[in-house]
């Protein structure tokens, strides 16, 4: 199945909409991203990302 990533958090999902935000994902992404820990994370403050899990760097 091929990876998404939603065009608004930039998570990765398998699913046709992001289960976060509710908005459809992406297959046009590239770089990945993995987030363990948001809270110690630099990369993810500067991305607004609070969740863990896989994210794109870029999502068109
Ligand atoms: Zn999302």
């Amino acid at each position: 199945m091929t990876e998404k990533a939603c065009t608004r958090c930039k998570r990765i999902t398998s699913d046709e909409r992001c289960p976060v935000c509710n908005v459809p994902a992406s297959t046009n992404w590239s770089g990945l991203l993995i987030i363990i820990d948001p809270d110690k994370s630099d990369i993810a403050r500067e991305l607004n990302i609070t969740l863990p899990g896989e994210y794109a760097l870029r999502v068109r």
